[in-house]
């Protein structure tokens, strides 16, 4: 009697510390495991030198805007020199009619963003109209509706959530609302995935996003449905490397800006994985 409650008591003991009843035990005559037979040497992780203070480009970033020019930018429509407004080591929506998005020269595959944004102080509009603007986290062609990361004044400012700052746009509600306020700088770091196609053009692997808004995760591993359509279901077009866009929303009030934005590339390099 006395030997079950033991054993009963040391099998109760061992399923709240969740340890294993049995530890694992190797094939009769194989050799004892080591702990080195689960490490490894190579490939060594590059040395980066990450930014002087949160939010600085690491020293392997692409630099796409450092508050002096445009020259990593083009007109999304027709890839003419990109016309937003350069002022003070800040770029701010050209809301000219014919203007339009900017998206990058370069084509991105996987990557990590760091991009900044502000809705002017004195922003007017409701819903949708207020602040509208947008990160393309992959801006697949003048015909596509893209990836779209939404920006918006959700401060004090009600919309469908699943078209608020933070989501991807009517696909992702974002997971907690950290904005802030209007005319106060604020910050998107993102991790995206590409989807992969196969040689006929049919969905391999789909895209995931992960996006810390002013450092609150609001999405976490979310997988893509396809584009980010105003109007249908999102679907996906195969495609492999594409630009980042900025979208010119045309509210009536003033444009945002954005400043201090860079991208690492992340394309997987399979030898991490262990063999
Ligand atoms: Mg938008």
């Amino acid at each position: 009697m006395r030997i079950d409650s033991l054993k009963l008591l040391a099998l109760a003991s061992s399923m709240a510390l969740g340890l294993p009843l049995m530890a694992q035990q190797p094939a009769t005559g194989a050799p004892a495991p080591k702990h080195q037979d689960t490490e490894v040497y190579e490939p060594v992780p590059p040395i980066v030198t990450p930014g002087a203070t949160v939010g600085a480009p690491p020293s392997d970033a692409i630099v796409l805007f450092d508050g002096r020019n445009l020259d990593e930018w083009v007109s999304a429509q027709d890839h003419t020199p990109a016309k937003w407004i350069v002022a003070d080591g800040i770029l701010t929506v050209n809301k000219e009619k014919g203007v339009g998005n900017i998206e990058t020269k370069r084509s991105f595959k996987d990557y990590q963003l760091h991009i900044e944004w502000r809705i002017p102080s004195n922003i007017e509009g409701s819903d949708q109209a207020r602040g509208n603007s947008g990160v393309f986290l992959a801006s697949t062609g003048p015909g596509d509706a893209g990836y779209e990361l939404q920006v918006l004044d959700n401060y004090n400012n009600k919309t469908y959530v699943n078209g608020q700052a933070g989501s991807i746009y009517k696909q992702a509600i974002p997971l907690a609302n950290p904005a802030r306020k209007p005319g106060e700088w604020q910050s998107y770091d993102v991790v995206w995935t590409a989807p992969r196609f196969n040689s006929d053009g049919s969905l391999k692997t789909p895209a995931y996003v992960t996006v810390f808004f002013n450092g609150v995760v609001v999405q976490n591993h979310f997988q893509v449905q396809g584009q980010t359509l105003y109007i249908g279901k999102p679907f996906y077009k195969a495609y492999d490397k594409a630009p980042i866009k900025l979208q010119a929303h045309g509210d009536k009030s003033e444009p945002l800006s954005f400043r201090n934005i860079w991208v690492r590339d992340l394309t997987f390099d399979p030898s991490y994985t262990l063999k």
